[in-house]
C-alpha cells in the first residue's frame, strides 16, 4: 500500500461527461489541486463502450430539453464528434486524468480529509471528493444463471467484436437494445427478444428504426418474449435460449442491454445514506457526508444525458465546493 503524499484540493472519480464538466468548472472556479481517477483506459469510458460506432446523439436526450448552464456543452451529433468534444475540454483545460484506476474506497477522516483508494492500492488525500462514476458500471444481469461456459458469447456491452454472420440474440427494450440491433444487422442475423408489448423506454427515432429494419427482413423482432432459462449446447450455435412461452432457439451469441444499476455498494462504503435505491443529496447534490457530493447519472433519477451530466458538475462546484468548502475566485472579480 503506497502513502498519499500530495494533498489535493478536489479528487474527482470517473471521467466522464459529469467528472469532466466538473474539473472544468473547477478549473474556472481557480481550484487549485484537482486530480481525475478513471478507471478505464481513456476518458468518457462508458461513451466509448455503450454507444455504437456512428450512432447519433442528441443534445436533446430522453425529451429533456434542458440547456448548458456552465462552460462546456455539446451540439447534436454522433459518437465519434461528442468524444472529440470531451478530448478537446480536456487537452483545453489540461486536466490531470489519471487512467485505469479505479477507486475501490473512500474514506473520510477525522481531520476532515478524505483517504481514497485505488485498485492497485494507491492512496490519495483531499479536501473534497465527486463521485461521477455513473450507472454504467455495473450493468443489469438476468436473473436466471449464465452458465460460465458460454463466457465469449454472452455480452453486456459491444467492446468484443462479434465474428461477421454469426447469429445474435439482443435481449432488452430500450434505446441502447434498438442501437445494438440498427448496429449489428448489417453483418450478422439479429433477432430482439423484449418481454414488453411496445417499446415504450425507446425514442421514436430508434422505434422507426427498428420497424423499418423488421419490415424489410433485416431484423427480427419478438415482444412479449422473456427468457427462462440458458444453456450451453456444447455445439454450434453455443446457446441455447428457453423462452417462457415453450421455444427453445439457438444463437451464436446473446447480448444483454437491460441497462445499469446504480453502485449502492460503492455509495454506502462511502458512508453515503440511501433512500431506497437513490442516493440522497441536497440540492447542491452535497451527500450527508461533509464535503462529498455526487454527480452526472448517479444524481439523474434513472433519466440521464449529457447535458444534464453537466449541469451537475457546474452546480457541485459553484452552489457547493465553491460555496462551503474551497476557496474560488469569483466570476467577475479582479483576477478570474
Ligand atoms: C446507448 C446509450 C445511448 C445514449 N445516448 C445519449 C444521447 O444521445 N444523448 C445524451 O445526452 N445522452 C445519451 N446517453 C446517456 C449519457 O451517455 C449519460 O447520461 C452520460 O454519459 C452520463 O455521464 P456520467 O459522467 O454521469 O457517467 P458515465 O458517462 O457513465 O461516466 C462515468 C465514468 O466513470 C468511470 N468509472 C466508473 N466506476 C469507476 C471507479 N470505481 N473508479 C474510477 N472511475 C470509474 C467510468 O469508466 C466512466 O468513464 C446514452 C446512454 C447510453 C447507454
Amino acid at each position: 500500500m503506497t502513502h498519499a503524499t500530495r494533498e489535493l484540493d478536489l479528487l474527482i472519480i470517473g471521467a466522464g461527461p459529469a467528472g469532466i464538466a466538473t474539473a472544468v468548472e473547477a478549473r474556472q472556479a481557480g481550484i487549485q489541486e484537482i486530480l481525475l481517477l478513471e478507471k478505464g483506459p481513456t476518458h468518457s469510458f462508458s461513451i466509448e463502450k455503450l454507444y455504437t460506432p456512428g450512432k447519433r446523439v442528441d443534445k436533446v436526450y430522453l425529451g429533456q430539453e434542458i440547456e448548458c448552464e456552465g462552460s462546456v456543452c455539446i451540439v447534436d451529433g454522433n459518437r465519434e464528434s461528442v468524444l472529440q468534444a470531451m478530448d478537446d475540454f480536456v487537452n483545453q483545460f489540461a486536466l490531470p486524468i489519471s487512467f485505469e484506476t479505479e477507486v475501490t474506497s473512500i474514506d473520510r477522516q477525522d481531520d476532515g480529509f478524505f483517504l481514497v483508494e485505488d485498485n492497485k492500492g494507491l492512496r490519495y488525500r483531499s479536501r473534497t471528493v465527486v463521485i461521477a462514476i455513473g450507472v454504467y458500471g455495473r450493468p443489469n444481469k438476468p436473473d436466471y444463471p449464465i452458465p460460465s461456459s458460454l463466457k465469449g458469447h454472452t455480452h453486456f456491452d459491444l467492446t468484443q467484436d462479434i465474428p461477421a454472420g454469426e447469429s445474435i440474440l439482443v435481449v432488452g427494450g430500450g434505446n441502447t437494445a434498438l442501437e445494438y440491433v440498427a448496429f449489428l444487422y448489417a453483418d450478422h442475423p439479429v433477432t430482439l427478444a423484449y418481454r414488453g408489448s411496445h417499446f415504450t423506454k425507446a425514442n421514436d427515432v430508434n422505434r422507426s428504426i427498428l420497424q423499418k429494419l423488421q419490415n424489410q427482413g433485416d431484423a427480427k423482432v419478438w415482444t412479449q418474449t422473456d427468457i427462462g432459462s440458458l444453456r450451453d449446447a456444447s455445439e454450434s450455435p453455443r446457446v441455447e435460449a428457453s423462452f417462457k412461452d415453450g421455444r427453445t432457439v439457438r444463437f451464436d451469441h446473446v447480448i444483454f442491454a437491460l441497462g445499469g444499476a446504480t453502485p449502492h455498494g460503492f455509495l454506502q462504503q462511502a458512508g453515503v445514506e440511501l433512500a431506497g435505491k437513490s442516493p440522497q443529496v441536497d440540492h447542491r447534490f452535497h451527500t450527508n457526508v461533509p464535503g462529498l457530493f455526487l454527480a452526472g447519472d448517479l444524481v439523474a433519477a434513472g433519466k440521464g444525458s449529457i447535458v444534464k451530466a453537466f449541469n451537475t458538475g457546474h452546480k457541485v462546484v459553484w452552489d457547493g465546493l465553491c460555496a462551503d468548502h474551497l476557496e474560488c475566485r469569483i466570476p467577475g472579480s479582479k483576477g478570474s
